[in-house]
């Protein structure tokens, strides 16, 4: 009969926490991420993350962890639920997330493929099993309470502005994936859940005073808070300029197109080489390490200095016309323009035009294809550009 009673009681209260408000609400603090947040929370009320959320909210369980709450905060629900048991608004919390970059760094955030600059996590048992996020030790180290950072996630936050050291996206001691929310939820300070090792300790690994990088990451930076990218005095929208940017990312790091000396120097700073073309195992830029990422950016922002320097970029490295607008999903005026001189043709064909070589190779018996009709015409063509065959 106690019994009944007892699991009667325990029954309603684990309701009664589903509709409540945190009785501990945290401020969140300056550019902080929301998964962030939400540890502080958990820990706030000395609960582990999986307990406190499925203590607290419907409909969601404690796996929450091993999806990407980041992105956009789950789901409109979770947002909804968060905004109930807090005196915050929804725009607070979408604020935190990487769908706050929308307008900044894309037009809009895709939720289930991969983004532009955007570190995509993965996980295996609720450990990180893909580096998604980074941390800068001294950041870590200065804050009364340590917290994560919403730009640790993108791919050219690969220094600390503040404190001009390198972020790490590992256990320097061991070698772990950062995983944020595997900790010992006793222990305050983010730490290594495999060896211990607290990451605020991390050595320091200082950028070079020699290198361009500090400067051109942190005019990376300028732009995305922006919202503006300034070249030869006219202003051009970001979303307009990333997907160029990455372009010029995948110029140098897989068509080897890598004929520029501050591409020597930083490699020599740094002590690495980028992979030469056989021994590239990464498919996805965002896949490389920090320092990989850091010397892209930092060249392919010295690229985008001004026209001059990207003009001598594609003629020392002899890169034809089809390469430069190749697999761009659209391609803006502005890079249009500059990219015109170099088409051997100043016009493209017309459709008419298209249509007739794709009879004449029917009829010739030759199965027609965007490569071959590139080919005829002396210029790219592909699905975006032309008829559909
Ligand atoms: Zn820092
Ligand atoms: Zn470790």
């Amino acid at each position: 009969m106690g019994d009944y009673f007892k699991s009667q009681s325990s029954y309603s209260n684990t309701f009664k926490h589903k509709n409540s408000k945190f009785p501990i609400r945290l401020k969140p603090l300056k550019n902080e991420l929301l998964s962030s947040w939400l540890l502080r929370e958990a820990y706030a009320h000395y609960m582990n993350p999986p307990a406190f959320i499925s203590l607290y909210f419907y409909n969601f369980d404690r796996h929450i962890f091993h999806r990407d709450i980041d992105l956009v905060g789950i789901n409109e629900n979770f947002i909804k639920q968060l905004v109930s048991k807090t005196y915050y608004k929804k725009e607070d919390f979408l604020g935190m997330t990487l769908k706050s970059y929308e307008g900044y760094l894309f037009i809009n955030l895709n939720k289930s493929n991969r983004n532009l600059f955007i570190l995509q996590p993965r996980f295996r048992k609720g450990r990180a099993i893909k580096k998604a996020i980074r941390f800068c030790p001294l950041c870590l180290k200065e804050s009364k309470e340590q917290y994560l950072k919403k730009y640790w996630r993108l791919s050219f936050s690969t220094i600390c502005l503040k404190h001009k050291c390198f972020l790490y996206d590992n256990c320097p001691e061991c070698g772990e994936v950062f995983s944020p929310n595997k900790r010992k939820y006793d222990i305050k300070e983010y730490h290594c859940h495999k060896c211990g090792f607290s990451f605020s300790q991390s050595p320091i690994k200082y950028v070079s005073k020699l290198s361009s990088g500090f400067k051109n990451i942190q005019k990376i930076n300028e732009i995305l808070e922006s919202g503006v990218f300034i070249f030869e005095g006219k202003p051009i929208l970001s979303i307009f300029f990333f997907p160029i940017l990455k372009q010029v990312l995948r110029f140098l790091y897989f068509y080897n197109f890598r004929t520029i000396e501050l591409l020597n120097e930083e490699s020599h700073l740094l002590n690495i080489q980028l992979p030469e073309e056989k021994n590239k195992k990464k498919r996805f830029l965002e896949d490389l390490s920090i320092k990989e990422h850091y010397i892209l950016f930092t060249v392919a922002m010295e690229i985008f200095k001004s026209k001059d320097s990207f003009e001598k970029y594609i003629k020392d490295n002899k890169i034809g016309f089809p390469f430069l607008n190749r697999g761009i999903e659209y391609i803006p005026f502005w890079y249009d323009e500059l990219i015109k001189q170099f088409s051997n043709k100043h016009y493209f064909p017309t459709d008419e035009e298209i249509k007739s070589a794709v009879k004449y190779l029917k009829k010739k018996g030759i199965k027609p294809s965007y490569k071959k009709l590139s080919k005829m015409f002396d210029c790219y063509l592909d699905k975006r550009r032309t008829v559909e065959l």
